[in-house]
């Protein structure tokens, strides 16, 4: 198998290499699409049954809205379609016909036009806000707590496997509600479910933050983002919570009659995570010898590999890996053993390090006179020699321990690479010389971000919802800021 390009020579390169040859996903013959392949689609999989049974442990059911969103639909709230209106896939027409002039091919039938065009979904606000106005008569109907897992199509110019791609897979959580307080309450419940699913089963550390109202949801009052550090010190926007106000409700005249008869507008939020998380897991913990996956996401947990000469020592093997598998199983640890004879060893410990299982067991027959089992470590490469007598304990344990570590790794690596600065000259020095975020007062305009993000490509990725509040001047114009935000280059 040939080596991985190494993250330090070319770190886009490596990505886009570890992607295919771990199996995860490939480009389509469909510009922009990807397929996810089984191996990949399993991570998303356990992402995507994690992340449901949160949403449901807060309250919301999952639901399904049409994938075409008609043209009117689209245009009712303004902001929201004008934001959209550039990635927009339309379907104009229903039907297709032979060619008279070249046979064995199709054209579009002139006579089968749309009377009205349909936007293939960029997101649903407006096709599930059109249904809502049937929904929503009276306080008691409120609120409506809803998810969706779909696909959704932005026509993205420029796109990276997982990480920008046009059509995607994602949850879009909708949710209506009777007083503007209970809606923002909602978004920002909803941050917390994403940052502690990224920090907990991703073991991915992130920034909690506001969004600049340039970098705002099209059609939100307020976005509320978590960016995560990739280890190349780009950001990556990892979720998104929005608050909508009554924009939506506004615009599709979503209307209730409150506790006190009085008649109001809905108030909404939306939110989202999508495939992305899968660039996110990949570029956050891996390394030049493949994936490094955290156990909680992990399809195998844990592979035995026998290392064995002839059928009888494997014989003897299969035996007491059998009754470990078992064990492990039954701990619900998920357990492949491997005793594939087509492949070598060597090449099964190559390839399950390119795959990310956290712990690789290997048993040979000193192992079998000894008791005992050889255990490595994906995160950190190390191995150890064990007892094989309750080693089904320890292991439960070395999962913990690994997915803690992963974690810690990736928290340190952040905390190194945060730094603050208090000028633009070394603002530019520290993005040009070391990268990461950067953390630097501003004045609020979107004039100086802007001028930022064109001279240094940085951007704002948010003001942190934790941001203490310290006086500063702003970068450029030097005008008074009362709390840093955090910049970077991002994907
Ligand atoms: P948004 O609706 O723009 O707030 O995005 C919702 C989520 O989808 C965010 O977590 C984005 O990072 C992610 N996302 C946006 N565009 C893409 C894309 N082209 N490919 C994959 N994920 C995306």
């Amino acid at each position: 198998m040939a080596k991985l390009t190494s993250r330090s020579e070319d770190y886009s390169k490596w990505y886009n290499e570890l992607v295919v040859k771990a199996d995860l996903a490939e480009n389509s013959g469909v510009r922009g699409c990807m397929v996810i392949k089984p191996y990949g689609y399993a991570i998303w999989e356990k992402m995507r049954d994690e992340l449901d049974r949160m949403f449901k442990e807060t309250g919301h059911q999952n639901a399904y809205f049409p994938i075409f969103i008609p043209k009117s639909y689209f245009e009712a709230e303004e902001k929201n379609a004008e934001g959209f209106a550039k990635e927009c896939a339309v379907v104009t027409h229903y039907r297709l016909k032979n060619d008279p002039e070249n046979p064995g091919k199709l054209i579009v039938d002139p006579e089968a036009k749309l009377e009205e065009e349909l936007i293939v979904r960029p997101t649903s606000e407006a096709i599930i806000w059109s249904t809502y106005k049937n929904w929503i008569q009276s306080y008691r109907d409120l609120p409506i707590l809803i998810n969706q897992w779909a696909n959704v199509v932005r026509w993205e110019m420029r796109t990276r496997l997982f990480l920008r791609t046009a059509e995607f897979l994602w949850q879009e959580g909708h949710t209506a509600h009777a007083t503007k307080q209970e809606a923002v309450e909602e978004t920002e419940k909803m941050l917390e479910v994403y940052a502690d699913f990224a920090e907990r089963f991703m073991a991915v550390p992130v920034i909690k933050g506001i969004k600049t109202p340039s970098e705002r949801f099209a059609g939100a009052e307020e976005t509320y983002c978590i960016e995560a550090m990739m280890q190349d010190g780009k950001a990556l926007q990892a979720g998104t919570s929005h608050f909508l106000g009554q924009n939506f409700a506004e615009a599709f005249d979503v209307k209730f009659t409150n506790k006190e008869g009085k008649m109001e507008h809905a108030w909404a939020t939306s939110w989202g995570v999508s495939t992305r998380l899968m660039g996110a897991l990949i570029m956050a913990h891996s390394d030049d010898h493949g994936l490094v996956l955290p156990p909680t996401l992990a399809p195998i947990q844990v592979v035995i590999v026998p290392i064995f000469k002839g059928e009888e020592q494997l014989n003897q093997i299969n035996e007491v890996a059998f009754e470990l598998q078992g064990k492990l199983k039954a701990k619900g640890i998920s357990v492949k053993y491997d005793n594939d004879d087509q492949n070598k060893p060597g090449w099964k410990f190559a390839e399950y390090e390119l795959k990310g299982v956290p712990v690789r067991i290997a048993m040979g027959a000193r192992d079998l006179e000894n008791k005992t089992v050889e255990i490595a470590r994906r995160d950190n490469l190390t191995k150890e020699v064990r007892p094989l007598e309750n080693i089904e304990n320890y292991i439960e344990e070395l999962l913990k321990t690994i997915q803690n570590d992963i974690y810690n790794k990736a928290l340190s690596f952040r905390a190194e690479n945060i730094t603050e600065v208090n000028s633009y000259e070394e603002f530019k020095k520290v993005l040009e010389e070391k990268g990461g975020f950067i953390s630097a007062h501003w004045d609020g305009t979107a004039e100086e971000e802007e001028q930022i993000k064109n001279e240094t490509k940085a951007t704002i990725r948010c003001i942190p919802l934790d941001a203490k509040a310290e006086e500063g001047v702003s970068l450029i114009s030097g005008r008074p800021s009362n709390r840093r935000a955090i910049f970077a280059k991002a994907y």
